[in-house]
């Protein structure tokens, strides 16, 4: 008998480290999270979790699969592979994530991107399922997209930047300067949670008809048609912390179609969807990169 890949999967964030024991057909055998402090001390406990995890539940590691918070090297070829490469969180530029755990559990491991994992995910258990061309979105403090065209992710060794399009602006938002570093009014600039912050306040507090969700929907929608009219893609998954507010789907889908007019036969309802794997989807996306690797 054959057996099955048990995953040892991690959602790197930079808050906590989510990891679990998933096996091969996307099963959850286990999850815990650890708060994301050194280098050092944060992958040691998720060394120690692994292995008290797999001795309770009486399983053996096949590989580690991780979604990463970046900038993070994802070129399998390259020698910093699974390493972090940026200074965005304090300490933890240079930490190698994935060589100091694969040498701590004495498995390989396989490591990607959060967003691209999240797409990766989605793709094979979740709101993209059945498609070969689709896109996962994230709209948080800034914003990603993963791209997967012909069931390949695109942009790799590293990943799109579509976060940093240029869009038009809304004719109620003239004002406002843009809150990306490098760009100011770029997609991310105008339409990251930050950015709505920036000009509205907390998400949370913004009632449902002010009109900030109809400036922001304008954003993601054409964010929207920019991915379909280019790439002619099946599905658009957004998801991240300013999609709590569920509404902004409903806007987005009519914008899309306005944006849109009857140029070609798909419609925003088709396209556009919310994540189905919820807060398991970075642990999954994880799995997932892992998985593809070793089938
Ligand atoms: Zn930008």
């Amino acid at each position: 008998m054959k057996s099955e890949a048990i995953i040892a999967a991690i959602d790197a964030g930079g808050t906590s480290f989510k990891c679990a024991l998933v096996r091969g057909d996307g099963e959850l055998v286990s999850t815990w999270r650890i708060p994301t402090t050194t280098p050092q001390e944060t992958l040691e406990a998720c060394a120690a979790g692994f292995r008290r995890e797999c001795h309770t539940n009486n399983l053996e590691l096949t590989a580690l699969g991780i979604a990463s918070f970046g900038p993070v090297d994802i070129d399998p070829a390259s020698p910093t592979y699974g390493t972090i490469t940026g200074t965005a969180k304090p300490g933890w530029h240079g930490a190698q994530i994935g060589p100091t755990l694969a040498e701590a559990l004495q498995i390989p491991f396989y490591l990607d991107t959060d967003v691209n994992a999240a797409l990766a995910a989605e793709l094979r258990w979740g709101a993209a399922q059945g498609f070969s061309n689709a896109a996962y979105m994230t709209v948080g403090t800034g914003i990603g997209v993963g791209l997967c065209l012909n069931d390949a992710l695109i942009g790799r060794p590293t990943h799109p930047e579509f976060g940093h399009i240029r869009i038009a602006r809304h004719d109620e938002d003239r004002a406002f300067q843009g809150t990306c570093a490098l760009h100011g009014d770029c997609l991310e600039g105008l339409a990251s949670a930050r950015a709505f912050e920036a000009r509205w306040g907390n998400p949370t507090r913004v009632p449902r008809d002010h009109a900030a969700w109809n400036i922001e929907a304008f954003y993601l929608a054409q964010a929207c048609t920019n991915l379909y009219l280019m790439t002619r893609l099946d599905r658009i998954v957004i998801g991240g912390g300013l999609l709590q507010a569920d509404h902004l789907y409903a806007k987005i889908v009519d914008q899309f179609d306005h944006l849109m007019g009857e140029y070609l036969p798909m419609n925003g309802a088709g396209l556009v969807t919310a994540p189905e794997l919820g807060e398991h989807a970075g642990v999954l996306g994880g799995a997932v990169t892992a998985l593809k690797a070793l089938s």
